[in-house]
């Protein structure tokens, strides 16, 4: 039976508890166990697809069409294990179910209530398909003490009753702010924290405390004696250098030996940290950098492109180099005084990202433009392909009024809405007035790529299957004049009708995806084009 591991925060948002979460689950990994990774948001809305990335960071896709925290990709990419539907709920979702059960009389005349109705909801959901693993790591999202995690905190409560003895701990991730003026390290609000926690009947097991300076052995202690673990338990959690150094960091630390101990597990395996080792080693010694502009629109929130900036990490892991990244708002380049290569000069590669709506659409056209004609490396991903092929259309195919009907009607239709596809699961159908939600071509899509051309040389193979999150798509009916002008259509739905991948063959490299290859990549297993990019703007930086 799998043996759970309840992750709780407290004292303030964005400890990082993801990052913390995905680090002991790499660490149990290194150790030989098999691993999940479950995310619960508090929220009500149903699941992020909806929520601006300003609110709340990039939506990442599962394989199986999950709009999803942005957590999830933490999780794979420190654990390889793709995450799915099941491993993400909101409360939302868990009211939608409830109140769909009681429309249709499930509950049998009974009151519904938060107690017993929406918390069994929340254990089926955290216990559910976990018979093939060791560990199952549930992180709760919020801050201990919030309204809104209530019900979240009473079925862990209840589940860890449940479960029975030794199948399921509690870590508290905490805050212990150093206090400049005092030159201390403050634990109160630890104590605070815990106290908050524990009067809704979960006493942690281990405290996992974030901090910028070394906790003392005296803080340590003190923590111990106030919250009721073992000074052990007390694990220090220091800044890291970066988030790849976090799992053999904990592990100096003792986290893993003490999770262990708590289940009263006494032999395992010690971790295999090679992988992590390698990692760190070509992270802190780049024999080159690189810079790579991203001519996007969400540029103020790092948050917003998190897959695609960890992609990008890791396309500078595989080629040994640092990757600078110079996030560009495309809506600059709209200005009618704008030095569009002044600002793009420096870039060894050009990246437009995926994004939704008309604001900064010239911008981003106007970059494509200058890195086909400059032969800079350009990469296009989901609405940079669509962009990409606007613009190829316009300034190469002589279509002057390319354009896409996600931004309003149009005579030249580059890019539209398809209203039916195929999928695994047979005929997908989605209309003009649909709703906003899960109503996208999600998840991932296989698709055939042209034998001798770049991208199946980047990839090493002809068939390959990636994760999609877009409502429009290139219109194949404009291939004979794109493909003219240069741009060839290189990967295609199976059936022929959607195509997936772009090229410029004549130029140094210039590739756009309908795709988004940034939610795969791992530290080590870098996507192959995200390597391949790199590995061209690493040519690049050279010439220049
Ligand atoms: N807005 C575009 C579409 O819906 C692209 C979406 C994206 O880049 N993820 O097709």
């Amino acid at each position: 039976m799998a043996r759970y591991i309840f992750i709780t925060g407290g004292v303030v948002s964005s400890l990082g508890k993801g990052l913390m979460a995905a680090s002991l689950a790499a660490l149990l990994q290194a150790r030989g166990f098999r691993v999940r990774i479950r995310k619960f948001d508090p929220y009500l809305n149903v699941d992020p697809g909806t929520m601006s990335p300003y609110q709340h960071g990039e939506v990442y896709v599962t394989d199986d069409g999950a709009e999803t925290d942005l957590d999830l990709g933490h999780y794979e990419r420190f654990t390889g294990v793709s995450a799915r539907q099941s491993d993400n709920v909101t409360q939302g979702r868990i009211y939608q179910t409830i109140i769909s059960k009681e429309r249709k009389g499930d509950y049998l005349g009974a009151t519904v209530q938060v107690i017993p109705h929406v918390t069994d909801e929340i254990k089926a959901f955290a216990t559910a398909d976990t018979d093939d693993l060791d560990f199952v790591l549930c992180e709760i999202g919020g801050t201990v003490g919030d309204i809104e995690s209530l019900p979240f905190m009473e079925a862990i409560r209840q589940l860890h009753n449940d479960l029975g003895r030794l199948q399921s701990i509690f870590v508290h991730v905490t805050l212990v702010p150093y206090i400049a003026a005092a030159g201390e390290l403050k634990t109160k609000p630890t104590q605070h924290s815990v106290r908050e926690l524990t009067s809704l009947g979960i006493q942690p097991h281990i405290l996992l405390c974030r901090c910028e300076q070394p906790l003392p052995e005296s803080e340590r202690a003190k923590i111990a004696l106030f919250c009721n673990v073992r000074p052990e338990a007390v694990i220090p959690a220091l800044d890291a250098p970066n988030i790849y150094s976090v799992p053999a960091q904990y592990h100096a630390e003792g986290l893993d030996d003490e999770v262990l101990r708590a289940f009263g597990i006494e032999t395992a395996p010690e971790p295999a940290l090679e992988r992590w080792i390698d990692i760190m080693d070509r992270y802190a010694n780049p024999e080159g950098e690189v810079t790579i502009g991203v001519v996007g629109k969400y540029v103020g929130l790092p948050d917003a492109y998190k897959s695609l900036h960890e992609a990008l990490v890791h396309g500078g892991l595989a080629n040994r180099v640092k990757v600078h990244i110079r996030w560009i708002d495309a809506e600059l380049f709209e200005q009618p005084d704008s030095d569009i290569a002044a600002q793009l000069e420096p870039m060894h590669g050009i990246l437009v990202p995926g994004g939704f709506g008309v604001r900064g659409s010239e911008g981003k056209i106007a970059s494509v433009r200058f890195a086909r004609e400059r032969g800079v490396p350009f990469f296009g991903i989901c609405l940079g392909m669509q962009m990409a092929c606007i613009e190829g259309a316009r300034n190469t195919a002589g279509i002057n009024d390319a354009w896409t009907t996600e931004f309003g009607e149009t005579s030249e239709p580059i890019v539209g809405l398809i209203t039916e596809w195929m999928s695994e699961e047979g005929l997908q159908k989605r209309s003009a007035d649909g709703d906003l939600g899960g109503t996208m071509r999600l998840g991932a899509y296989p698709a055939k790529l042209t034998g001798n051309s770049v991208v199946a040389g980047i990839y090493g193979a002809e068939d390959i299957s990636e994760r999609h999150r877009h409502r429009y798509e290139v219109n194949a009916s404009y291939r004979e004049p794109l493909e003219k002008g240069g741009l060839i259509f290189s990967g295609m739905s199976p059936d022929g009708t959607l195509p997936e991948i772009v090229e410029r063959p004549d130029h140094p490299w210039f590739v756009g995806v309908q795709f988004h290859p940034e939610l795969k990549s791992k530290p080590f297993d870098p996507h192959p084009l995200f390597a391949g990019f790199i590995a061209a703007a690493l040519k690049q930086s050279r010439l220049v």
